[in-house]
């Protein structure tokens, strides 16, 4: 997308959302400034890669990105409108075509062309939860390729839906929160199930690998959020026991070796009793589920 377009889509999300405009005009078009080759590599901006190439696994960056700013709004803190630019930068430059495409500079031309409509701004735009992290594809996939004015209010919207989604009351709805009570209840109530699914995932020599992929799990307070980070990575916990118990059995012929690696797995099963509902599954990063979360 040319500068003009990315102005024009991040101007009227500016004042659509009341944020500071200045700041995010300078951002939506930095990622271009310092994305060419003579600058070199080492720009990063909330830790995601701004240099050359920045048009390459852009899907990855943008996830990447929201998932940090949405980490600073859950503590309380203020996303730099700066940062919020160069976002949708990267979100624009998803509704043209990429640079290797022959079609590309003509159509960035064309694209140019045209202006946001009053009447794009009054369509609603819907909230959405955690499930924006797996809509990304769908929402950032290339919708109009021959259609430079549709790509415009594309690139338009999908920032927009973005922006407003991660921007959203960090608290959990008021809408989960019966199900995050009953949830918080049942898991305190499986006290012995929680205790063994400690004792054999840990007591044995995978401990340090699972350790690993339960870090989330480990850090977290919130009773529901770890259970539900637990549960996020049972199967493949459940197949490194497998494939080391095998490993064990058949490679150093050791029964009781294997039987400890295989632990774990048994741990992995317990797992489907901490009933964690999808719809707080999907939102273990993107709301806070008590209100003082944020200060501990
Ligand atoms: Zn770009």
């Amino acid at each position: 997308m040319k500068w003009k377009s990315h102005r024009e889509c991040t101007r009227a999300i500016a004042e659509d959302l009341g944020l500071p405009k200045e700041p995010m005009l300078e951002g939506c078009v930095y990622p271009d400034r310092v994305g060419m080759k003579k600058y070199g590599k080492g720009v990063y901006i909330e830790g995601v890669a701004m240099h050359y190439p920045h048009h390459k696994e852009t899907d990855q960056r943008i996830k990447t990105m929201i998932l940090r700013l949405r980490k600073k709004i859950l503590k309380g803190e203020q996303p730099d409108p700066f940062v919020l630019g160069c976002l949708c930068h990267l979100i624009q430059d998803r509704v043209v075509f990429p640079h290797s495409d022959e079609r590309f500079e003509e159509f960035e031309r064309a694209v140019a062309e045209y202006r946001i409509k009053e009447e794009w701004r009054k369509e609603p735009i819907p909230l959405v939860d955690g499930a924006i992290l797996w809509q990304l594809p769908r929402i950032l996939r290339l919708d109009n390729p021959n259609d430079p004015e549709a790509a415009l209010k594309e690139g338009y919207k999908e920032s927009l839906l973005i922006l407003k989604s991660l921007l959203q009351d960090p608290n959990l709805p008021r809408k989960f929160q019966p199900i995050y009570e009953e949830t918080k209840k049942k898991l305190e109530a499986r006290k012995k199930l929680r205790y063994a699914y400690w004792l054999l995932t840990y007591l044995n020599p995978l401990a340090p690998l699972n350790a690993l992929l339960d870090g989330r799990a480990i850090s977290q307070r919130n009773i529901v959020k770890r259970y539900g980070h637990v549960k996020r990575n049972a199967a493949r916990k459940g197949w490194i026991s497998i494939f080391a118990a095998l490993l064990c059995w058949g490679l150093f012929g050791s029964g009781p070796f294997g039987l400890l690696c295989l632990m774990p797995f048994i741990g992995q099963i317990l797992t489907a009793w901490f009933e964690v509902p999808k719809e707080l599954m999907r939102n273990l990063e993107w709301f806070n589920f008590e209100k003082d979360e944020a200060k501990r």
